[in-house]
């Protein structure tokens, strides 16, 4: 029904966005008064066809909205129904809040109040000593939270670039950071992103937008996403073609191997066709770098079927495709798998089906020596080295590479703010790199993150948050820190001595630096914390 409306001959400034039964106008004009003219002749228009089409729109429920950086308080008349719709600043529409502005405060307000509300839920299964645990909490953020706090993401690029706004979201992810760490209050936003070990959302929020910019090609010098073929452009159901599978039972008189391959960065594909147990044709194709080894795979098969009509005399006898990647073949046979080649090249089998080809499908164990699969793999790292860039048959990068490499940027830049930070100095000197604490699976307890930290625990920090008058260690030998504790205290000999014992035993020196111990003997680092009784400490 909207479809009708959508098409409607409208004045060319303006763009229609329906969603269920949603609708929204938009007009753009160099003026207010402009825009106003505007809007008030397509509305026109729409109402019109409405009243045509025995439908109507309530025009209490409908509310104008003056979008512009400078103007945005003017007065605007825009009438439906002959009356003048309700003007308003902020209109929230598919779970985002537009304001008159596009500033997206709005959203990132309500953004952050909706996530606190879930971890404060969250929070009463997850109290510092019991309840749920680090792994479990970093999953609910990851499924849960990250969700709500990147809602919309594409439209806040600008918004998150405020600093005013970031705190807000910052301020949201600090409070199940704490959790997920089994962190003190006290710590930092910054310290807590690392301990949790998630980036912090405002480089999440960036690589959601860069992800969005490149699948949309709206970045320049970039390669084209290899994205799902659209909804739309799926085959009806009815004529949705089924992939066979290779049988014993039957005599194939083509035969084809098909490979695919990435060596040092570089990718081809490969395809040989025996007729009557006779080689008829060798060919090679050359991928863009950036294609993965199972796109080269697909594009074998791919080609290979575009080879068939040319082939004499064959199409009425039976044709098996082979290849050696159990993946490749189940992602062609799964029709709910709509990746762009897996579609053209059921496209292409069903195209040929009509001409009166049998294609059937199997998989060889590339380990046996079948000398066509043999023959296809050389052909495809043939491919691959080839210096000429001017035959590349494919060039679409998987949408999983673009996100790693998103998310190998985002490191860079959590590393960037992690070094220039002035907070969480303890924190930072036991992992300088946002790299390296990301690959370690670190025994997270409150204990733990109290040291590694120096956040709770020591009397150097009770005194710091005023909680205690005297940092100075019961042993009397000094203001007790994180150093002294490892290096010094004397009531600590004990512990300390079986932690020698085992950095010695790894060929490592006493004393050793904070760095070592965390990046080198974290287990034994780990069990000398453990092993304090802080009560004792006190
Ligand atoms: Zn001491």
């Amino acid at each position: 029904m909207y479809n009708a409306l959508l098409n409607l001959d409208f004045s060319g400034h303006m763009k229609v966005l329906a969603f269920a039964d949603d609708l929204v106008i938009m007009t753009l004009g160099k003026t207010p008064s402009e825009a106003e003219v505007y809007a008030n002749s397509d509305l026109a228009r729409i109402g019109k066809w409405a009243k045509e089409n025995k439908m109507q729109f309530n025009e209490f429920k409908s509310k104008a909205m003056l979008i512009s950086r400078k103007r945005s308080n003017d007065n605007i008349n825009i009438y439906l129904n002959n009356r003048r719709l309700e003007q308003v600043k902020e209109i929230k529409y598919l779970g985002v809040y537009f304001d008159s502005r596009l500033t997206f405060s709005k959203h990132i307000e309500k953004t952050a109040e909706k996530s606190t509300t879930v971890i404060y839920m969250v929070g009463k299964s997850a109290k510092l000593q019991w309840g749920l645990g680090h792994k479990s909490l970093k999953t609910i953020y990851e499924g849960a939270l990250i969700p709500i706090l990147t809602y919309g993401a594409p439209a806040l690029e600008e918004a998150v670039a405020k600093h005013r706004n970031l705190r807000k979201l910052q301020r949201a992810q600090r409070l199940i950071n704490i959790k997920i760490a089994k962190a003190y209050r006290t710590i930092s936003f910054e310290a807590s992103c690392l301990m949790a070990g998630v980036p912090p959302d405002g480089i999440v929020i960036t690589e959601k937008v860069q992800l969005y910019k490149r699948k949309h090609c709206t970045e320049r010098n970039a390669y084209e996403c290899d994205l799902p073929v659209p909804v739309t452009d799926w085959p009806h159901s009815a004529r949705r073609v089924s992939i066979t599978e290779t049988s014993d039972l039957i005599a194939y008189a083509t035969q084809i191997y098909t490979d695919g391959s990435k060596i040092g960065g570089k990718v081809g594909a490969g395809v040989v066709i025996y007729t009557d147990k006779r080689l008829v044709r060798k060919c090679k194709y050359k991928l863009q770098d950036c294609c993965s080894n199972n796109q080269a795979k697909q594009i074998a098969i791919l080609k290979s079927l575009g080879l068939l009509p040319t082939l004499e005399d064959h199409n009425t006898r039976p044709v098996a495709i082979y290849t050696d990647s159990k993946v490749t073949l189940a992602s062609v046979k799964n029709s709910s798998i709509h990746s762009f080649l897996t579609e053209e090249i059921r496209n292409m089998v069903g195209q040929l089906t009509m001409l009166n080809w049998t294609i059937h499908f199997g998989w060889v164990n590339a380990h046996n020596g079948i000398e066509g699969n043999e023959v296809a793999d050389k052909l495809a790292k043939e491919a691959a080295l080839e210096a000429d860039d001017q035959n590349i048959v494919y060039a679409r990068i998987p949408t999983t590479s673009v996100a790693t490499e998103l998310k190998k940027e985002g490191i860079v830049k959590w590393q960037i703010q992690w070094d220039s930070t002035e907070k969480g100095a303890i924190c930072r000197s036991l992992f300088p790199s946002v790299e390296h604490r990301l690959k370690m699976k670190l025994p997270i307890t409150p204990e733990f993150t109290a040291i590694f930290t120096g956040h709770g625990k020591t009397k150097s920090y009770l005194h710091r948050f005023k909680l205690t008058d005297n940092p100075t260690c019961p042993c009397n030998e000094g203001v007790q820190t994180l150093e002294h504790l490892i290096y010094d205290c004397k009531l600590l000999e004990v512990q300390r001595s079986s932690l020698k014992q085992h950095i010695m035993a790894d060929g490592g020196n006493w004393p050793t630096t904070n760095i070592e111990l965390v990046a080198s003997y974290l287990k034994s680092f780990s069990g000398f914390v453990k092993a304090i009784d802080f009560n004792k400490l006190q």
